[in-house]
């Protein structure tokens, strides 16, 4: 096989006909390496397929070290059509920096030759290019979708990460769960196998799935509880009036976050504490300030608080860094990553529990570890004996507490309604997905 990887192929010498009859233009259907495929590339589009008596969809994945430049060679463009398509993509997406693995999808005519290029550029958003007379005609079309409820219950069993994520709970709503639990519960002593985690979760769902788009993506976290040796902590998701973020309160309107997490990342080992030390990689002796902590390369790293990215990008012997402004004169650091999670600029604002970015051994690092310093004031001080309860939310009272009590009880009836349509003899482990009637 060529450098690139074939994941699907499709014949549309018929099915051409069928996407001419579809009234609305934006709809896009593929089953990846099955019979059919309907392909959106609009009714001027489509009528010129149907002359063509035979054309296919391929979708790739671009191999290590390959370029669009020699995938689309391959298929009859020339270099000049290529640098032409680069710079007409550019505005949603610079083609010169796709990632390993990124699938996109070619339309061929029977001679082999690409007529349409296709890529996702973000969660149910599809550009397509379209060659004609030697030009690029590119559109961006949208995926049908859905709003779909879930509501997941499951026994913590060995790591309640794993068991999350074998139930098929979206990564981004453990790790958004665990930041919040985090606050509340050791998860590295307190946890037996019997405790029970359970989420409820709004997400925007394809109708049909894509290969260039993923299936899902997680809209907000509504309730979380987790029940350690039957003591539950339910915890629902509210924006008082004069907030500028959602945070989480117990049903009383205690407030559960505090204002900077200790441990930004899960699952790590603390492997040096904030102090003089010597240094491993300078010999000398100097003040280490701030905290390492050992994890795999690419476990994903959290905003400690709310705030404003200042620096995202190269920092010297921290590599690649990231310098988060929070509220009161506190400033939080992350060195030594492995690179930044989408979205993650300076002047970009970031909540609580956000992932930022991810573990590496970037710059001056001798293993796989986050270094973690968080400033007040211009000054490095111990995260660990952080005293930040004072910055903490407040209790809701009054008329906040009043419209806080109605969020409850809607939550309340939502949960309800997902244990009432459940009909498993299993108490513990159930997996419903209900669609929203009421919006
Ligand atoms: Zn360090």
């Amino acid at each position: 096989m060529a450098a690139a990887l074939v994941v699907g192929v499709a014949c549309t010498c018929e099915k051409v006909v069928t996407a001419t009859s579809e009234p609305e233009e934006s709809k896009l259907r593929s089953t990846v390496g099955g019979a059919l495929a309907d392909v959106n590339i609009g009714t001027n589009e489509a009528k010129k397929l149907k002359n063509i008596t035979k054309s296919s969809i391929i979708t790739l994945r671009l191999a290590a070290g390959e370029n669009l430049i020699g995938v689309l060679r391959r298929y009859d463009v020339n270099t000049q059509q290529v640098m032409t398509l680069i710079r007409e993509v550019q505005p949603w997406l610079d083609l010169n920096k796709l990632t390993t693995g990124k699938a996109i999808q070619l339309t061929l005519n029977q001679r082999g030759s690409l007529i349409a290029f296709s890529i996702g550029v973000r969660f149910a958003t599809i550009l397509t290019a379209t060659l004609e007379d030697g030009d690029w005609q590119v559109r961006e079309s949208t995926l049908e979708s859905e709003l779909v409820d879930e509501h997941i219950r499951i026994n913590v069993g060995r790591s309640l990460y794993n068991s999350a994520l074998d139930t098929g709970v979206a990564v981004d709503v453990i790790q958004r769960a665990i930041a919040v639990l985090s606050h509340r519960v050791d998860f590295q002593r307190s946890l037996q196998d019997t405790d029970v985690f359970e989420v409820f979760y709004q997400s925007t769902q394809l109708i049909d799935t894509h290969p260039l788009s993923k299936k899902s993506e997680v809209d907000k976290v509504n309730f979380i509880k987790l029940t350690v040796s039957g003591v539950p902590h339910p915890l629902y998701r509210y924006r008082a009036t004069g907030e500028s973020q959602h945070r989480f309160y117990y049903a009383d309107g205690r407030p559960v976050q505090s204002f900077l997490l200790k441990t930004p990342l899960n699952g790590a080992r603390l492997s040096s504490t904030f102090g003089r030390r010597k240094h491993p990689i300078l010999g000398y002796s100097r003040l280490h300030k701030g905290l390492d902590f050992g994890a795999a390369i690419g476990t994903p790293i959290f905003s400690a608080g709310d705030g404003k990215v200042l620096k995202a990008n190269w920092g010297g012997s921290f590599g690649n860094r990231i310098v988060i402004r929070h509220a009161n004169g506190y400033q939080s650091l992350y060195a030594h990553l492995q690179g930044f999670a989408t979205g993650i600029k300076a002047g970009n604002e970031v909540r609580q529990g956000e992932v930022i970015g991810y573990l590496g051994s970037t710059g001056l690092s001798q293993a796989p570890h986050l270094h973690f310093e968080v400033h007040k004031d211009g000054r490095a001080i111990n995260p660990l004996t952080l005293k930040t309860h004072r910055y903490t939310a407040r209790k809701l009272a009054g008329a906040k507490l009043e419209d806080f009590s109605k969020t409850v009880a809607r939550i309340d009836a939502q949960l309800e309604h997902s244990y009432a349509k459940r009909n498993e003899p299993s108490q513990l482990v159930f997996n419903q997905t209900l669609k929203e009637h009421q919006h």
